[in-house]
C-alpha cells in the first residue's frame, strides 16, 4: 500500500539556479549525486527538455549546466520530503561556496626577446632546460579481474579523499570515485570502460567543462594500472621545466617529488584539477602553447607576467635571476608590509587583529603588524595563583595601552581550560558544562573582581567586553546588567563600552534576531562552534572536525545574512589559507589571529 502510494504521489519539483561561475562542474555534481544517492527515492534533473538521473554523476554533468541556467530537480518516492530540503541546501551551499577562480593580473614585463603568452596557474619564475612530458604503457602480469581492479580503484580515491579530507583539493578524488562508480556500473570490461569514457568525455568537448577531461583519462589510467598496465614516466634527475598538454591530477603528486622548476600545460584551463594542484603545491605554471620547443631548450617561465622565453640572451637571463630573487625575498617582504593595511585585490579592505593571551603576546602583535586586539583570552593572564584585583587592573592597563582597538573576553574557564583557583565540580562531560559565561552564576565574585579591574583599566577608552560561550539571549542580558551594577556600584561610567558575544554555540544562530536587539558586535569563534557543530570534543584525540567543512561556512553565512551589528572571526579559521577568500566573499570584514599569523593573514588577503 505504501509503496503504490510512493509510487502514484506527486513528484516534488523545485528549480534551482546555478550561480557559481564556474557553473555546476565534477566536484560539486559529485558531491550532489553523492547524496541523492543516499536516498531511496527517484530523483531526476531536467534542463532544456532533457531530464537525467540525478544520482549518477556524469548524467547530470552531462547537462553542462552553466551560470545562471536553472533546472528543474523531480523527486518522487519514499522520503522525498527529506531528500529535498537536504539536496537543497547542499546546493545552496555549493554554489555559495564555490569560489570563481580568478585570473592572475599579468605584470608587465621587459624580456627583450621574443615572447610567448600564457594564462597564469600559479605565479613564479622558472630559469630551467625543457622537458617534454612522456607517458609509456608497460604491461605487468596480473590475475587481478576487471571488476576487482575496478573495486580497487574506487576503494583507492576513497582512501585519498580520507587522506586529504582537510584539504581544499580533497573533493577531487571524491568526485572522481563518483565518476568512475557511475561510468564502472555500466562496464563489463576495460575495453567497454574505456570506449565509454572516450563517449562521455567528448560531451565535454566545447563546453566549459573541457579542461575535466583529463579527470575521465585519470580515472581510466587508474583501473589499467590495476590490471598490470602501468604508465611510466621519468623525470630527469636535475631541475627542468615540464611541458605537456596536460597533467592527469594522480600525475602531480610524483611530480612534486622532482625537481621540476616549472610547469607548461597546453591543453588545460586554470579551472582544471591539475591547475588547482599545481596551485597546492606552489609550481610556477602556466597555459602556453609550447609545441614546437625541442627537448633541452633553455627556457625561462615567468608566470607573473604570463609569459616563455626560449633560449633566453644574457639580458633576459639576468633580468629573470633578478626576479627570482625577488621571489625568494617575498616572504621577508610579506613581513615587512606588515603594517601596512590589507585589502584585497579590489581594494575592499579587511581589518587583521590579533588574538593574544598575555602581555608578551600582546607585545608580539603590535610588532607584527596587528591593528588590534580582536581577542583577549583572560584566562591565560593569570594561571598559577588568582591575582590580586590591584594586580589584574595593571596588567589590563598595560595591555590596553598597545591598542586603540580592543575586544576583552571575560573568563572562559571550564571545558579543557582549567585555573588551579577556581573550582569547577567535576562533571561527566566538562565542554557541555559550566564553562564561559555560566561562571556568573557559579562564581560572581570572580567575574565583579574581574569587571571591576576591566572598567577601571580601560577608564575612558572605548574597548569591547565579550562574553563566551552564550547560548542564549538572557545569559547574555543577566551578564550585561551584572557588568552595569558593578559600574553603577563603583560609580563609574561605562556608557563607552561595547558588550557583545562570541559566537559558538550552535543555538544562537536560531536567536540572532533577538540577540541583534541587546548586543553591540559578535565574534566567531569557529574552533568551539565546529566542535558543538559536529558533537567532536576540540582535545579529542582520534576524531577530528573537518576545518573547511561546508557546513562551517554556511553557518559563517547565515550568521552574516541575520546579523545586524559587526561579526569578526577570533577562531583558527581565520588564518587558514583556504578559508580566507571564502570568508571574505562572505562578507566578514574583521579576522582576529594569532600574533605570528598576522603577516601572512594580510598577505594572503592582498591575493583574493
Ligand atoms: C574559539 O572557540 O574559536 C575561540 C576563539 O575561543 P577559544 O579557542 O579560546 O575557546
Ligand atoms: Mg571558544
Amino acid at each position: 500500500m505504501s509503496l503504490l502510494k510512493h509510487l502514484f504521489s506527486k513528484p516534488l519539483a523545485t528549480q534551482l539556479t546555478i550561480t557559481s561561475s564556474n557553473g555546476f562542474h565534477l566536484r560539486p555534481v559529485a558531491q550532489f549525486s553523492s547524496l541523492a544517492k543516499s536516498f531511496p527515492c527517484k530523483i531526476t534533473a531536467t534542463f532544456q527538455k532533457k531530464t537525467v538521473d540525478a544520482k549518477s554523476v556524469n548524467t547530470l554533468l552531462s547537462l553542462s549546466l552553466e551560470k545562471e541556467d536553472t533546472f528543474t530537480l523531480q523527486i518522487q518516492g519514499k522520503k522525498s520530503e527529506e531528500a529535498r530540503e537536504a539536496l537543497v541546501t547542499l546546493f545552496e551551499t555549493l554554489m555559495q561556496t564555490d569560489i570563481q577562480i580568478k585570473k592572475s593580473v599579468k605584470t608587465a614585463s621587459d624580456y627583450e626577446g621574443s615572447l610567448i603568452e600564457g594564462d597564469i596557474i600559479y605565479e613564479g619564475i622558472a630559469i630551467a632546460p625543457v622537458y617534454h612530458y612522456a607517458r609509456k604503457e608497460v604491461q605487468h602480469k596480473t590475475n587481478v579481474s576487471f571488476k576487482e581492479a575496478l573495486q580497487y580503484s574506487i576503494n583507492e580515491l576513497e582512501d585519498l579523499y580520507l587522506l586529504h579530507k582537510k584539504e581544499d583539493n580533497a573533493t577531487i578524488y571524491l568526485a572522481q570515485k563518483e565518476l568512475l562508480a557511475s561510468l564502472g556500473e555500466k562496464s563489463e570490461s576495460l575495453t567497454n570502460l574505456e570506449q565509454i569514457i572516450v563517449q562521455e568525455a567528448d560531451t565535454l568537448l566545447g563546453t566549459k567543462l573541457e579542461s575535466k577531461r583529463a579527470d575521465y583519462q585519470d580515472i581510466l589510467q587508474r583501473v589499467k594500472k590495476h590490471l598490470g598496465l602501468e604508465i611510466k614516466v621519468t623525470f630527469p634527475n636535475k631541475p627542468f621545466i615540464l611541458l605537456s598538454n596536460d597533467l592527469l591530477p594522480s600525475e602531480i603528486d610524483a611530480l612534486s617529488e622532482t625537481q621540476v622548476l616549472g610547469v607548461i600545460l597546453q591543453e588545460t584551463s586554470i579551472h582544471s584539477h591539475a591547475a588547482i594542484l599545481l596551485r597546492a603545491a606552489g609550481i610556477a605554471s602556466l597555459i602556453a602553447e609550447t609545441k614546437n620547443i625541442s627537448q633541452n631548450t633553455p627556457l625561462i617561465l615567468d608566470s607573473h607576467a604570463g609569459v616563455v622565453l626560449c633560449t633566453p640572451s644574457a639580458n633576459d637571463l639576468q633580468k629573470a635571476t633578478l626576479r627570482l630573487e625577488q621571489d625568494v625575498n617575498q616572504n621577508a617582504l610579506s613581513a615587512s608590509k606588515r603594517f601596512d593595511l590589507a585589502a584585497t585585490i579590489q581594494g575592499k579592505e579587511i581589518k587583521v587583529l590579533a588574538n593574544v593571551g598575555d602581555l608578551n603576546s600582546a607585545r608580539v602583535a603590535k610588532e607584527e603588524g596587528a591593528e588590534g586586539i580582536g581577542l583577549l583570552r583572560s584566562e591565560f593572564l593569570f594561571k598559577a595563583n588568582k591575582p590580586s584585583f590591584e594586580t589584574q587592573q595593571k596588567a589590563y592597563r598595560e595591555i590596553f595601552s598597545f591598542f586603540d582597538d580592543i575586544t576583552v573576553r571575560t573568563l572562559d574557564v571550564g571545558g579543557d581550560k582549567a585555573l588551579p583557583y577556581i573550582e569547577i565540580p567535576v562533571e561527566n562531560n566538562p565542554f557541555l558544562g559550566v564553562r564561559g559565561v555560566r561562571l556568573f552564576t557559579t562564581h560572581p565574585e570572580l567575574l565583579e573582581e574581574q569587571l571591576h579591574a576591566i572598567f577601571m583599566a580601560a577608564g575612558e577608552k572605548h574597548i569591547k567586553i565579550m562574553f563566551p560561550m552564550v547560548s542564549s539571549v538572557e545569559e547574555f542580558t543577566q551578564a550585561k546588567a551584572f557588568a552595569q551594577n558593578i559600574a553603577k556600584k563603583h560609580r563609574l561610567d561605562i556608557s563607552h563600552i561595547d558588550f557583545g558575544i562570541m559566537i559558538e554555540v550552535p543555538s544562537v544562530l536560531f536567536l540572532l534576531e533577538d540577540f541583534n536587539k541587546v548586543v553591540d558586535f559578535y565574534s566567531i569563534g569557529t574552533n568551539d562552534l565546529s566542535q558543538y557543530l559536529f558533537a567532536i570534543e576540540r582535545t579529542h584525540p582520534t576524531l577530528k572536525v573537518d576545518a573547511l567543512s561546508p557546513v562551517l561556512f554556511s553557518a559563517i553565512d547565515m550568521i552574516r545574512q541575520k546579523a545586524t551589528k559587526p561579526v569578526s572571526i577570533c577562531g583558527e579559521l581565520a588564518a587558514n589559507k583556504a578559508a580566507i577568500e571564502k570568508l571574505v566573499h562572505l562578507g566578514i570584514e574583521t579576522l582576529s589571529v594569532s600574533p605570528k599569523s598576522i603577516a601572512q593573514t594580510k598577505e594572503f588577503i592582498r591575493h583574493v
